[in-house]
This record gives C-alpha cells, structure tokens and sequence, in this order.
C-alpha cells in the first residue's frame, strides 16, 4: 500500500499516470489531501472507478483527536492525535499577535534522552511518515478554524533523526498548491546531530536553524545531553559556523536555564566567546518543571541575559504560554500512555 500524503507532486503524478488518468487528477488529488479528507470518497469532483482504484492501493492517514486542551490564561491549544497504529502524538497551536505558530512532532517518543526533557521517556517509539508530521497542521487547521501562518518542529522528537522525512514535510507543507507556508515561516530545532546540521545546511532552504544548546561546555553537556557525546561542543559550534557561512541565516540556540548547572556567568561568557565571528541568538527559556527530577529552573535568567547582552550577544528569555494545559514538550502524551505515574 502506498501512503499518498507522502508522497511528493512527481510521485503522485506517476502514480495517475500508472492507473491511465490524465495528469490533471494529480493536482485534484493533491487539493483534497491538503484539505484533509478522511476518506477517498470526499473527492468528489474524481470518478467512482478512480475512488475505488485509490482506495485498494493507498492507505490514508487520519489523525483523530485524543485530547483537546485550551488554555484559559493565553488560547495555546494542545491536542493530543491518535495515530492510525494506536500511537499518539503531541502539537501545539500557540497564538501571537503577528500569527498562529504551531509545534509539530516529528518523532513518536525520544531516543536523544536529554536529562530534563518529558519526550524521551520510554525512549523512541518510531519515526513519523511526512504525512503524519504534515497532518499536524492540516488536521489542527481543520479542527480550531486557525490559520496558521508559522511552523516550528519542536514537538516530541528529533528531526535530525528523522531527516529525509521531515525534508519531504517541509517540500509539502512549502507548495504554492497546499498550505503554501513559506521557509522563512518555519524553524527546525535540533539537538545538535552535526551531520544533520550538515545535510541542511548543504541544502540552503530559507528556513531558520535553532539549535539546543543547555550548555556551552562539554563536561556539563555532557551531563545534560547524551548526543554531546557523540557530537562535543567543539566539533558543534564549528557545524554552526559553516552552516552560517554556507547559508547565511543566523541560528537561534535554545537555552534552558537550569539552577546551579548552567547558569554561572563564566558559561555566559563561554557563549559569547563561541559565538564570535557569527551573529547568533541565545533564546532563554525558564526551565519547565520535569516532574522527579533533580534539576530546578534557575533564578539568574534575568543577570545571564544581561551579561550576554552586554557583550554584544543578543538574548530573550521566552515567553511562558500554555502553562496550564502541560503544554510543554512531551508532558501530554506521558500523562496519557500511562508514562507517568
Ligand atoms: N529534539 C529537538 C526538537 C525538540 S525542541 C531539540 O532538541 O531541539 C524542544 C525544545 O524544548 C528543545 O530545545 C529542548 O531542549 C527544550 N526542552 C525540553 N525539555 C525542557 C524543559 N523541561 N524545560 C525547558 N526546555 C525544555
């Protein structure tokens, strides 16, 4: 069986010119799944034979909505899918002045298992189609009534472990015919996977690379993230200033302030000395409370901030939203699987 919402515009074209329709069905196809159908059937404008015909070869992907959670303090909506095979996934429509963002999985489950993170407990389930990543926004679309004009693939899971199909999401998710959300609209974060920040990289898309720091040192990343073993800060951050040199598209590092691990000024300063030469964006974030854990948000994010600033090192501190609705990272899908106690 095919999975057609995966399949790319020159796929599907074959695969109508493989059942003798003219070419013109591909475009019409195209259209409904981009809508999201759930069945053949709503193509209505596409003969019965044709139906039929899709329907022996083609599976459909249609994601049904778990759980639906609103946030009285801010609108973030968070729906938990239930996948075609029993798994489920996580996404976030956050709401801003200059647009809905949503949060996409890419991954079910984790296999990084970065110490204060909820995804990766249970480790990684499996990889998801690009139809199910791109059924995310279709479905979240079709569900709230929200347009959704930016993408952030900072979900459950790590695209760069998932590359080939997360690059056929963002082809999909790109076209002028679909949903038509452009690269300047997107951003993919990564753990710190440098071959896959490589691949990209080599591929120039206008998209914005965010890269998860939490440490700019390897005995304390190290601590923090398993993939620093494989990839130490050094052999990173030289990754991050090719890839700007290759690109230039000046990358976000995401941060998550962590009391007494790596908020001391001398890792503030480590930060701006590996940034030199390159115009990065250190994003704060206060550290969302992982149940059981050791780790506890810490109280300096404000005199961190201010110290990369002063050094010429742009840094925010994120807005909380959602914080209602465990409306962070992996924390839905834990209660739900019975992943937390
Ligand atoms: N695997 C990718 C995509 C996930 S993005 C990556 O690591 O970048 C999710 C972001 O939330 C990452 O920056 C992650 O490090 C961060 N995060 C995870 N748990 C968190 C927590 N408890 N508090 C704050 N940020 C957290």
């Amino acid at each position: 069986m095919t999975d057609i919402k995966s399949l790319s515009r020159a796929e599907l074209a074959a695969l109508v010119a493989e059942l003798g329709e003219p070419s013109f069905r591909a475009k019409q196809i195209f259209t409904w799944l981009q809508k999201g159908v759930e069945g053949f059937d709503e193509m209505t404008n596409l003969s019965k034979p044709l139906r039929r015909k899709l329907e022996e070869r083609c599976t459909l992907s249609v994601p049904v909505v778990e759980r639906r959670q609103v946030s009285r303090l801010d609108g973030t909506i968070k729906y938990l899918w239930r996948l075609a095979d029993g798994n489920c996934i996580e996404t976030v429509i956050m709401r801003y002045k200059h647009g809905n963002t949503i949060c996409v999985s890419s991954e079910v489950g984790c296999l990084m298992g970065c110490a204060f993170c909820a995804s990766t407990v249970g480790g990684l389930v499996r990889r998801l189609t690009p139809a199910e990543i791109l059924d995310q926004v279709i479905f979240s679309q079709k569900d709230s009534g929200l347009k959704i004009s930016n993408i952030v693939l900072m979900g459950i899971g790590e695209p760069m472990d998932n590359l080939d199909a997360v690059l056929r999401f963002l082809e999909l998710v790109n076209d002028p015919e679909g949903l038509n959300i452009g690269m300047r609209h997107i951003s993919l974060s990564t753990c710190g996977i440098v071959p896959g920040i490589q691949r990209l990289g080599g591929l120039d898309l206008q998209l914005t690379l965010s890269v998860s720091l939490h440490a700019p040192d390897n005995e304390t990343r190290n601590r923090l993230m398993p993939v620093n073993r494989a990839y130490p800060v050094e052999e990173l951050f030289a990754a991050c200033h090719w890839y700007f040199q290759e690109t230039g598209r000046r990358i976000s590092f995401e941060y998550a302030m962590i009391d007494g691990v790596n908020d001391h000024d001398w890792q503030a300063d480590l930060i701006v000395k590996q940034l030199k030469g390159m115009p990065g964006h250190v994003n704060l974030i206060p550290l969302n409370d992982v149940r059981e854990s050791p780790l506890k948000p810490s109280k300096r994010v404000a005199a961190f901030q201010k110290r990369l600033e002063r050094q010429g090192v742009t840094a925010t501190v994120r807005r909380k939203l959602g914080g209602d609705i465990d409306a962070s990272c992996g924390q839905l899908r834990r209660k739900t699987m019975g992943l937390e106690e």
